[in-house]
């Protein structure tokens, strides 16, 4: 069995280095052959949503392959600054007018229930990540003033979700930041989201799932047996079924108009000397585009990200990783008046964004045997948790009763 190198191939997913792989813990042995035979599922990817669905499959007794073209946790999720949020990037007021009511009601519920169940899990099995139940600040900006926060947490209470309008004055005294208002939320976390990944492939591995890497798939069939994945070194993987998770990057068959890949950067402070106490336990974002969020780690620093651009190209520029983590970190210390200097840490890596805001989380098109989850926003890993209840349950052969909000419109 092959042990976890922290390079990757050349053909990386980021520019720069994300600062969880500079921690312990992200790490998962695997071996490089994938071929062990005919297993009930395997899944294509080895990073949050791949790594949720394999714990939830080998907790209900499945056997399970995990393959990826890099080593596992390499791909998007390291890059990820795992601010595990409820709210969806497209707020309910405004989702309430792109689908039914009742659809938009469901999947911001559905949203608060999977950061619940994830923070559960993440407990249950005892996975070391720095998991953290944290209020969420959605400060006024450009995209939504005061009154149409206060329209937005009134909406959120209706439906019964927690949370509180903050009016200019609260937002300053409280946070010491000038802003036209803001939302205050309570059913938010924050986690390191590769030593989460790595935890959640361990315990599946401990269940019998096999993780191989590198191995890419380059084409898939169905067959009246189930499925067949080829590999890029010509082998033929079969299943009963395979999903792909693979972040944002697909086969043809799964190049979907309904998202699109853009570029995002991000950077973790050096631990810093002092920090208001509330940043410590607050995760803070704002109705701006571009916007900026950012939320505290457990030693110190200040984790933010920011500045998206819609093109996939850009985050593959060094010239630009240099001038866009600079422009987070002096708007950081705008908004906060708190000095963060120069970034430790700083990366860019490509984003997907969908006009909804939510997921697709569906069989692909044509097959009923392989699954795809894909177009992941600003709340990626809590549609990971969704994704793999919702793939879980289908392949138990029942129906998740929010898999239709879900489903590849
Ligand atoms: C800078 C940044 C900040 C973010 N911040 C947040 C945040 O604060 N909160 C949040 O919830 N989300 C955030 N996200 C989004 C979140 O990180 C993603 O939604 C999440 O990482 C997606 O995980 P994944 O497992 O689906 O994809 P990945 O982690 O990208 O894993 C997919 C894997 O599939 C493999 N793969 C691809 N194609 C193939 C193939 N053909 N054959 C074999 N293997 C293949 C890749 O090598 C990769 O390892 C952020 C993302 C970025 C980039």
């Amino acid at each position: 069995m092959a042990k976890q190198k922290d390079d990757t191939r050349k053909d990386d997913l980021r520019t720069g280095q994300p600062f969880w792989l500079s921690l312990p813990g992200s790490s998962v042995n695997f071996r490089a052959d994938p071929e062990i035979g005919h297993v009930d599922v395997i899944i294509v990817g080895a990073g949050i949503s791949g790594a949720l669905l394999a714990e939830a499959l080998t907790r209900d007794g499945k056997t399970v392959l995990v393959i990826d073209r890099r080593a596992p946790v390499r791909g998007s999720t390291p890059a990820s600054t795992a601010m595990i949020q409820h709210e969806i990037d497209l707020p309910l007021t405004a989702l309430r007018k792109q689908m039914p009511p009742r659809a938009a009601n469901a999947a911001w519920r559905r949203s608060v229930a999977a950061v619940s169940d994830l923070v559960e899990l993440t407990e249950r099995l005892g996975i070391d990540c720095n998991m953290q139940p944290k209020p969420a600040l959605y400060l006024a900006g450009d995209q939504m003033n005061g009154a149409a926060l206060a329209a937005e947490a009134a909406a959120r209470r209706r439906i019964g979700i927690r949370a509180k309008f903050l009016h200019p004055s609260e937002v300053l005294e409280d946070y010491g930041i000038d802003r036209d208002g803001a939302i205050l939320s309570y059913d938010s976390a924050s986690a390191n989201p590769a030593q989460l990944a790595a935890g959640l492939l361990r315990v599946a591995q401990k269940r019998g799932a096999v993780i191989a890497a590198p191995v890419e798939i380059t084409e898939m069939a169905e067959l009246p047996s189930g499925i067949a994945l080829a590999t890029e070194d010509g082998r033929v993987l079969t299943a009963d079924h395979a999903v792909f998770c693979t972040g944002y990057e697909f086969l043809k068959k799964m190049q979907s108009s309904l998202h699109k890949v853009t570029s995002t950067w991000a950077i973790a402070t050096r631990p810093l000397d002092s920090m208001p106490a509330w940043m410590r336990e607050t995760i803070v974002w704002e109705a701006s585009d571009p916007y900026l969020y950012f939320r505290a780690d457990p030693s110190g620093r200040l984790v933010a990200g920011g500045e998206d651009e819609p093109t996939s190209k850009k985050n593959t520029r060094k010239s630009v990783l240099q001038r866009k983590s600079q422009r987070i970190a002096a708007k950081l210390e705008n908004l906060t008046g708190v000095s963060v200097g120069k970034p430790e840490f700083r990366w860019a890596a490509p984003f997907s964004v969908t006009e909804d805001g939510l997921p697709i989380i569906d069989r692909v098109e044509g097959y009923d045997r392989i699954f795809a989850i894909m177009g992941f926003g600003g709340n990626g890993i809590t549609f990971s948790m969704i994704a793999a209840q919702i793939v879980t349950a289908a392949i138990n052969g029942g129906k998740d009763p929010d898999a239709g909000l879900f489903a590849m419109r």
